[in-house]
């Protein structure tokens, strides 16, 4: 394989073991809160010797404009994160009011910014700024969020560079539990940039046999019923019923959304989750799968980009 941000976990992990035939049995758990912990916690290891060696620490920036109390719980998630593994935050919160022009200078000042690794710009964005125009403005060596289309393209072709956040803490979820994907159909549900796309790429780069399905997909449960490995990138709550799902399969779940109970709401994926653990052989849970990986690739790709910048190679 190609390096890439996720190569060497990756390339430890493949093909030792294989669990996507266990059948009649409750699926385990795809724990990424555990194992986004353990990647925290070697991340601070690995910057407190950096630091202690007389480097900086490795910044990230965050920029948000407005006041959504959503992405404003996101950004402070993201914050605290940074702390914790000992990274300076750049973050600056510009109210919604400010311009384009505003928000492309700020850009500019933080590509320069030789303190900064890493820079995202917290969507969505107020309706009138143009977020793909600011996407594109951030140096694609400081995408921290691996959305940048130097980034993707470089994913297309195989070659280093930054991974998208949410794919990428599919993939390393995946590798630290050793399932196979080579030879595997994986089937994702979900074309979008941010999720669907990326994730059918990197799977495709570990040599499974991919399949995207979308709101136009003719006869989706058949399609879904014939995956080894299904990843699950929808919005909608309870999307996928156990009868989508083949006994035995490893079963992603990316999907967010809160629904109402009587008692107020919870958060709940795109998988049934309840009735599908009673067939898959692994399933991640929501809260507590996907989500957590996705905050601590962040601090990966930041941690990569800063080692990038300081001529240091990579480490897992
Ligand atoms: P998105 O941009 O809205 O894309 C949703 C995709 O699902 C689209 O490709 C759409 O198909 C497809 N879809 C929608 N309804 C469908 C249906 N009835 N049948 C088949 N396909 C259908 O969403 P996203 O940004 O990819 O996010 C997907 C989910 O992941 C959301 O719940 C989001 O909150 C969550 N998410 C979680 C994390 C995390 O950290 N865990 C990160 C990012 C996103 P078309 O293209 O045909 O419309």
């Amino acid at each position: 394989m190609t390096e890439t941000a996720l190569a060497p976990a990756q390339m430890q992990n493949r093909g030792l073991r294989d669990r996507g035939s266990k059948e009649n049995q409750m699926a385990e758990i795809l724990d990424g809160k555990a194992l986004a912990q353990k990647m925290q916690q070697e991340l601070a290891q690995q910057v407190s010797e950096l630091v202690a060696q007389g480097n900086r620490a490795p910044g990230l920036a965050v920029l948000m404009v407005g006041d959504n109390p959503a992405s404003a719980a996101y950004v402070r998630n993201k914050e605290r994160a940074c702390e914790k593994v000992g990274m300076a935050s750049y973050g600056t919160h510009f109210p919604t009011e400010t311009t384009q022009e505003e928000l492309m200078a700020a850009i500019a000042t933080l590509n320069q910014d030789e303190r900064v690794d890493g820079i995202l710009v917290q969507l969505p964005l107020p309706p009138h700024l143009d977020s793909v125009a600011l996407l594109n403005a951030i140096d694609p060596d400081k995408d921290a969020d691996g959305l940048h289309p130097v980034n993707l393209g470089r994913l297309v072709r195989s070659e280093p560079g930054l991974r998208s956040c949410t794919p990428a803490g599919v993939m390393r979820l995946l590798a630290e539990h050793n399932i196979p994907l080579s030879g595997k159909k994986a089937v994702v549900i979900g074309r979008s940039i941010l999720v669907g796309k990326p994730v059918a790429l990197m799977l495709l780069e570990e040599n499974a046999t991919v399949a995207i399905a979308h709101s136009r997909t003719v006869d989706l449960p058949a399609v879904a019923r014939e995956a080894d490995l299904l990843v699950a990138a929808i919005g909608k709550a309870e999307f996928v019923t156990v009868d989508m799902v083949k006994p035995g399969a490893v079963v992603v779940d990316v999907g967010i959304n809160r629904v109402e109970t009587e008692t107020g709401s919870r958060l709940v994926g795109d998988v049934a989750y309840d009735a599908v653990k009673e067939v898959a052989s692994w399933i991640t849970p929501v809260p507590g799968g996907i989500g957590p990986m996705t905050v601590t690739m962040l601090l990966y790709n930041t941690v990569w980009s800063y080692r990038q910048r300081l001529g240091l190679s990579h480490t897992g």
